[in-house]
């Protein structure tokens, strides 16, 4: 009979969001007359901006039009992009790529999801605890761990995030050949500066290691100090690879469209001892396994670096960072510690004595009609923490955090 991939195996039961949904459920159907309010999943609320839904309105009419009509496109996105993307977030900051340097995808989950790929399978995973569960899981399917105990994979470097250092992890005392970094970080909030993230990558130069570098919350920075791309800090275009999407800066979940840098400088070992780039092989993988994005989703992310499309998208950024403030303000009138939501839609607050994530959540749920997420389903540094997200609408958030300021603890 067929074997399975044993690897999947190792990864405990049930994800974190179905777990909070299905209580959620539960909840809704004995208490029927009540309204819940959803501070948890990091999706978001307010449409596609007009720039970006003109564009691809235009756009259909091109394919609707037998001398415009498009079939297949290039697998790492059309040049019109790559270039808008190359000026907008690049060249305009002074880091100097080039275009054939960005791959676009369909999102930032899938890309640092594949990406471990490109890297032999004994390679020694470092990441952050907490930490986006994609980044873990994927190695895992890939056998790059041991088994599940006492909420650690075996072999896994976890680089615990701590309150006492703004949650920024710290250089390991061991060598790591991958270092998943997230920055602003989901689900902490927290940013790591331009000298913290120096240290990154120097370790990374010294150790010869690759940073994958996810910044898919990198819109919402406001710390002059945090850095918008690793390839700021020098070397860095040797050691790291950026993921970015336009779902969070642009409101593209659903519609989908990402990009991942990988700098021509950077290359890995193979058996033989000779050097191989990996944006060559990152162009082999993508050419392979993937058919690019839709024409229409791309016209509409390259309308979001047009000075309309700048605008209008950075005054939605700046109505969730509104929400992430009345949040914060809440938290402090009930008397809760809570971290994030400045450089981050992410709100990490710190369980109140005697009440630990899962039964914060409880309490939450219960009490106030509010869903969160219980910070220990991002690893076990995350117990006693709790994620709130700033992505709801104002209304909804203003009521929910109003809820929350009148829990008694
Ligand atoms: N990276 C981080 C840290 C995220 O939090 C998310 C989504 O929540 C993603 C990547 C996924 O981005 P995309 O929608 O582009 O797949």
């Amino acid at each position: 009979m067929t074997k399975i991939n044993e690897n999947y195996l190792k990864l405990p039961g049930s994800y974190l969001f179905s777990t909070i949904a299905k209580r959620v459920a539960a909840f809704k159907e004995q208490n029927p007359d009540k309204t819940v309010i959803s501070l948890g999943i990091g999706d978001v609320s307010r449409p596609l901006v007009p720039a970006v839904v003109e564009a691809m309105h235009k756009a259909v009419e091109e394919m609707a039009a037998k001398e415009t009509f498009r079939g297949y496109g290039p697998e790492q996105g059309y040049g019109f992009l790559r270039e808008a993307i190359l000026k907008g977030d690049y060249l305009s900051r002074g880091i100097n790529l080039a275009a054939d340097e960005i791959f676009v995808s369909d999102g930032a989950k899938s890309d640092v999801a594949n990406f471990q790929e490109l890297f032999s399978t004994d390679s020694v995973v470092a990441l952050q605890n907490p930490v986006y569960p994609v980044y873990l899981d994927t190695n895992v399917m890939a056998g790059r761990t041991g088994s599940f105990a006492d909420g650690k994979f075996a072999g896994v470097i976890y680089l615990p995030c701590l309150a006492e250092h703004n949650f920024v992890p710290q250089l390991p005392t061991e060598h790591a050949d991958i270092i998943y970094l997230c920055s602003p970080n989901n689900p902490t909030g927290s940013a790591m500066t331009r000298a913290e993230l120096k240290k990154w990558v120097d370790y990374a130069l010294e150790h010869k290691s690759v940073i994958l570098f996810d910044s898919a919350y990198e819109a919402f920075i406001s710390d002059e100090n945090v850095p918008h791309s690793i390839y700021e800090i020098e070397g860095a275009e040797k050691v790291a690879v950026e993921f970015r999407s336009f779902s969070k800066t642009a409101g593209f979940t659903g519609t989908r469209c990402a990009y991942t840098v990988v700098p021509k400088a950077l290359e890995v070992l193979s058996a033989d001892g000779s050097k191989q780039s990996l944006n060559a092989l990152w162009l082999r993988r993508q050419t392979t396994k993937f058919n690019g994005v839709p024409y229409i989703v791309q016209r509409g992310a390259e309308a979001v670096y047009s000075p309309a499309g700048r605008q209008q998208t950075q005054e939605v950024i700046a109505g969730y960072m509104q929400n992430a403030q009345v949040i914060l303000q809440a938290l402090q009138n009930a008397g809760i510690t809570a971290y994030g939501g400045k450089n981050a839609p992410y709100i990490w607050l710190k369980t109140p004595a005697g009440l630990d994530s899962w039964a914060f959540f409880d309490k939450l749920l219960t009490e106030a009609c509010v869903v969160g997420t219980p910070g220990v389903g991002f690893g076990s540094c995350g117990e006693g923490y709790f994620r709130l997200t700033a992505f709801n609408t104002p209304d909804l958030t203003r009521e929910a955090a109003a809820r929350v300021a009148a829990l008694k603890f």
